[in-house]
């Protein structure tokens, strides 16, 4: 039988996920990425909620799968609370027991993905996408890529690409250059704080007695000034996250992270000291380097592969807000789904193949870009079709389980094709 010969652009999650799916299904694969080189450091990025299907389809990619609990941290409660400092009020909205979680540090999870892919996947660092070209007979793609290290182009020609270049994907924008990202009306200002080499901490030992349950639970705050987001990650970190809404900042180059000057960090603290715990303002004025994210999304695609030969995957494939934790989860779901759908049709039968891995990954991205965009507007008070502006003041325990990630359409639900 013929081998099937993918090339994978982009080399994050998705891209790693895919390289492992493919391999698997019996493909050859060669990943492309544009960073120089694998990042070393445990400190890019910040946390990535794994749920419990992502935990499950990774462990067989793993060469020791037993290091995925070593560096995750259970998260087994959701708490939404609400808070009005000024009234002196927080209270707990809805709390969710099975909320059943891993946090990870997204550098960690990145590593051992690539240090667990078999040997005869090719990873190409450095190499920058510039363009593909479909043959006449449509029966391969020419991916051409820059090394950026000596400028030199090369030519890779496979039966498949994959497009797991993220939510500014180039590629998509090749096949759709009118499709835009959408503005969510917020930006979330986050950080994490290292109290590994300071466990007698004096803001630690507050933020404890504030968060009770902190080290075991995700806490949602909501208030006059949007949400923050709260949980520790392992060795003693702890990741913080609060979505402001404001006017969409304007970009450098091809990235979604503003620049922050210190008077626009001292700004936030200001507004933070107004409505949020002092414990919890505590703990944002002692992170180091504190960043700023726009958040976007985009009207979901119609479509996920071009001429039985160009297939979309993870955030390339479906932008997403990140009220639902489903960024990388669904990326993590693809690349699965891709690998057992190549694996079942074989290269000779591309067409049914990428069908099938449509038809099973559009429909469930398509309810959840839509309800996590909902979701992150409840949030954030913005106005919402149907539905009154959830006031965290008043509304009750059975309104605010509208809250839950739980309710996300397709929540832990395994595609038969996995089973
Ligand atoms: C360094 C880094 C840190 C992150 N940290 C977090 C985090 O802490 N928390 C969180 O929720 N999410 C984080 N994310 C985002 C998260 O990985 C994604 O939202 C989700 O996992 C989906 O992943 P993805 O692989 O589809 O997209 P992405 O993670 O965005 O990956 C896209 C990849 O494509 C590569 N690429 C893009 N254009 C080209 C090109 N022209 N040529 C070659 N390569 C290209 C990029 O360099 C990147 O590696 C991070 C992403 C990165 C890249």
């Amino acid at each position: 039988m013929k081998q099937g010969k993918a090339v994978v652009v982009g080399g994050s999650i998705a891209g790693m996920s895919c390289a492992h799916a493919l391999s698997a299904a019996g493909w050859e694969v060669v990943v492309l990425e544009k960073t120089m080189s694998a990042p070393t450091s445990c400190t890019t990025g910040a946390g990535l909620g794994l749920d419990k299907l992502s935990h499950k389809l990774i462990q067989p990619w793993l060469k020791q799968p037993e290091k995925l609990d070593v560096m995750t941290l259970p998260l087994t409660v959701e708490y939404d609370q609400a808070t009005d400092v000024n009234k002196n009020i927080s209270r707990t909205l809805a709390r969710d027991p099975s909320f059943n979680f891993k946090v990870v540090h997204w550098s960690d999870l990145h590593r051992l993905l690539y240090e667990s892919l078999p040997p005869e996947v090719v990873l190409l660092w450095g190499h920058f996408f510039l363009s593909l070209s479909i043959s006449e007979d449509k029966s391969s793609v020419k991916v051409v890529a820059k090394l950026l290290q000596t400028d030199e182009t090369v030519e890779i020609v496979a039966d498949l690409l994959v497009a797991a270049d993220g939510s500014l994907s180039p590629i998509r924008k090749h096949f759709l250059p009118d499709h835009k990202l959408r503005y969510s009306g917020y930006c979330a200002w986050r950080g994490v704080i290292d109290y590994s080499d300071n466990e007698n901490s004096e803001t630690l030992k507050a933020i404890k007695k504030a968060y009770l349950d902190l080290g075991n639970s995700c806490y949602f705050d909501l208030g006059s000034e949007g949400h923050v987001v709260f949980h520790e990650l392992i060795n003693r970190r702890f990741n913080w996250v609060w979505y402001l809404n404001q006017e969409e900042p304007r970009f450098e180059g091809n990235s979604l992270t503003t620049k922050v000057s210190q008077d626009m960090i001292e700004e936030m603290y200001e507004l933070a000291e107004k409505v949020w715990i002092p414990e919890l303002v505590k703990v944002m004025r002692e992170t180091k380097d504190p960043f700023l994210n726009a958040i976007y999304d985009s009207e979901p695609l119609e479509q996920l592969y071009w001429n039985n030969n160009v297939v979309l995957i993870g955030d390339a494939a479906h932008p997403i807000t990140p009220h639902s934790a489903r960024a990388t989860n669904m990326s993590i779901l693809d690349a699965a789904v891709l690998g057992k759908c190549l694996e079942k049709w074989g290269p000779e039968n591309l067409g049914s193949a990428l069908e099938e891995y449509q038809s099973i990954r559009l429909p469930v991205a398509k309810e959840q870009v839509l309800y996590s965009r909902r979701s992150g507007r409840i949030k954030q008070r913005l106005p919402v079709s149907g539905r009154e502006i959830f006031d965290p003041m008043t509304a009750s325990e059975e309104e605010s389980k509208v809250l839950q990630i739980r309710n996300t359409p397709y929540f832990n639900v395994m595609p038969s094709i996995l089973m």
